[in-house]
């Protein structure tokens, strides 16, 4: 417990200590911006191999301004390359990216191609961080075809060991193995003791997963012990990690909890979360099974703190959409590939344009035919109410024609044709209930010496009076019409002969007394009436014989009288 306060304590003077002012050697406002910047430069590096990276920060952001300035892009690279490692150090991923990304760029206009491989392993390192395992592989793999393209063991050696902490990640300890050993080689050639201790502490990792815990322990305590020489804390605490992480798995939680609390003290020295949280995590479940409940919630809470903070989902997401956003600026520098995307979406448009004109034209088409039906239609439907009205027309022309065919043009009654036709309708008649009816043949007396005093017209005009007069006078059931001349027949349906006779009388008295009005002139007509009865005996057009010899009779009888057949 006591320990553990005192742990908190030292990581609160560590931090003081590094956000304190640091006293800047007033002789460089002397120098010239050139010197400024390697000034600046060197002491950001510096502070950054302190572990004091607010102050690195500072330095280097400094020196990159002037480099900026100046445009020199080799030292620009050498900046961005530091400052993107020292964001991935403080677990701000989203920075360490961008600034990566940046040092990639330039790399790449420059042709640098160690400063490439460089950038290359850095950006796979900040997606390891993310575990974002297959995409760091893809950066280091780009790496890892660089180097030996430009034969370069150093690079070489980092990226081979970067190959294996993905493998190890990817809990694949076999591969992970081989591609430390392969790193292990070349770095014993360049006599590299960091990245030596590196690699057997790496190793050991490999061998623990793969249940070589006698062969991991030997690796951790050669790795340990190069650390210690070399001071170098974060491989002192990692040693001190993966010994205590085998005890703790072999269940010897004593020497379990000794050497992660190491681990933890170098840990929180140098800020090391990657330690932190895991040292964190199983001290909490040790001081959890020896009952010490107050140190295990307070490893518990602290694990718990480091660990939200450290990969926020917000950080991810910002990395991701760096790294899209580096990829897509490449994409467009393919000027080929853009080239043959373009004729592509020309013809697509082309395409579409086509499908449009298409379009256009059916929709005309259909226009056109649907009006065409429309006036179709309606000139059909005007056609057949024009027959309808022609139709109409003729059906009035023809009852006209009817009419008049039946009608006498001067007098306007019924004519011969009519009369036969309306005889036979009474004939009919007598058929079915036996009705008698009467014939009226009448003549005007004289009638030519009308034509021959007052003219032609004088004659048509006593035809016209005495017709009228015959209207008026019979009865609304009698028939009268002209059958010749100045010949009339008229009919008298359900009448007997003495009815008939007396009707007949009647009419020449009638016309007798009529005095026609004629240019002046008082025109007086008599007329002769010969009648026969039908009652079957004979047939119609004897009957008709009978009433026409009748008043032929008359006629030789002084006119102006009436005569039936049984007279004669
Ligand atoms: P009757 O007393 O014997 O019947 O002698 P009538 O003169 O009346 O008879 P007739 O047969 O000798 O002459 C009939 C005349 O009627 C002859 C003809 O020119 C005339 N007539 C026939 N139709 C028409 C007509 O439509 N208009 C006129 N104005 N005269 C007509
Ligand atoms: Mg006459
Ligand atoms: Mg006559």
């Amino acid at each position: 417990m006591n320990k553990l306060i005192g742990l908190l304590i030292v990581l609160t003077l560590i931090n003081v200590s590094i956000f304190a002012e640091d006293p800047v050697d007033e002789t460089i406002n002397f120098l010239p911006e050139e010197n400024k910047a390697e000034y600046f430069f060197d002491r950001g590096l510096g502070y950054y191999n302190l572990n004091q990276y607010s102050k690195a920060l500072t330095f280097l952001n400094q020196a990159l301004e002037i480099y900026t300035q100046s445009n020199d892009k080799p030292k620009m690279t050498r900046c961005y390359n530091n400052i993107g490692n020292i964001y991935n150090k403080l677990n701000i991923f989203n920075k360490a990216m961008e600034y990566h990304l940046q040092s990639l760029e330039l790399g790449e206009t420059l042709n640098d191609n160690e400063g490439i491989v460089s950038s290359l392993n850095n950006i796979g390192n900040v997606l390891r961080n993310i575990e974002k395992y297959d995409e760091a592989l893809d950066y280091y793999q780009r790496a890892l075809d660089l180097s030996y393209e430009i034969n370069d063991n150093k690079s070489l050696a980092i990226t081979l060991n970067n190959i294996g902490n993905i493998y190890l990640s990817k809990e694949n300890y076999k591969n992970a193995l081989s591609f430390y050993n392969r790193s292990l080689i070349l770095k014993k050639e360049l006599k590299d003791n960091f990245g030596i201790a590196t690699s057997y502490n790496n190793i050991g990792i490999s061998y623990q997963g793969l249940g070589s815990t006698a062969k991991a322990l030997e690796n951790h305590s050669i790795s340990l012990d190069m650390m210690k020489k070399l001071k170098d804390g974060d491989g002192i605490a990692s040693a001190y990690f993966h010994i205590g992480i085998i005890y703790y798995e072999k269940n010897e939680n004593k020497k379990a909890s000794f050497n992660l609390e190491k681990a933890l003290v170098y840990a929180q020295n140098y800020d090391n979360k990657q330690i932190m949280i895991p040292c964190y995590k199983i001290l909490g479940e040790i001081y959890s099974k020896q009952r010490d409940y107050f140190k295990a919630f307070i490893a518990m809470k602290l694990y718990a703190q480091i660990k939200d903070d450290m990969v926020s989902v917000q950080t991810q997401k910002a990395v991701a959409e760096l790294q899209i956003r580096h990829e897509t600026e490449k994409k467009e520098k393919e000027i080929e590939l853009l080239k043959t995307k373009a004729s592509i979406i020309d013809y697509q448009s082309k395409e579409s344009e086509m499908f449009m004109i298409i379009l256009v034209v059916v929709f005309i088409a259909v226009t056109v035919m649907g009006f065409f039906f429309y006036f179709q239609f309606r000139q059909k439907a005007n056609s057949n109410k024009a027959i309808e009205e022609q139709n109409l027309m003729l059906t009035q022309a023809y009852s006209k024609m009817e009419e008049l065919a039946k009608t006498d043009m001067l007098t306007g009654l019924s004519n011969r044709r009519d009369m036969y036709q309306k005889i036979k309708h009474e004939t009919d008649r007598f058929e079915r209930n036996e009705n008698s009816f009467v014939i009226l043949m009448a003549d005007i007396d004289n009638f030519k010496k009308i034509n021959d005093t007052y003219g032609h017209d004088a004659g048509d005009h006593v035809l016209t009076s005495i017709s009228s007069l015959m209207l008026s006078f019979m009865r609304k059931q009698d028939i009268v019409g002209r059958w010749g001349g100045e010949e009339f027949l008229l009919l008298l349906p359900e009448t007997n002969l003495e009815g008939g006779k007396k009707i007949a009388e009647k009419l020449k008295s009638r016309i007798k007394n009529e005095t026609i009005q004629f240019k002046g002139h008082d025109l007086k007509v008599t007329i002769t009436i010969g009648l026969s009865l039908y009652d079957r005996i004979c047939d119609v057009n004897e009957s008709i014989k009978e009433a026409d010899k009748a008043m032929y009779f008359g006629k030789i009888r002084n006119k102006n009288c009436v005569v039936t057949a049984n007279d004669i």
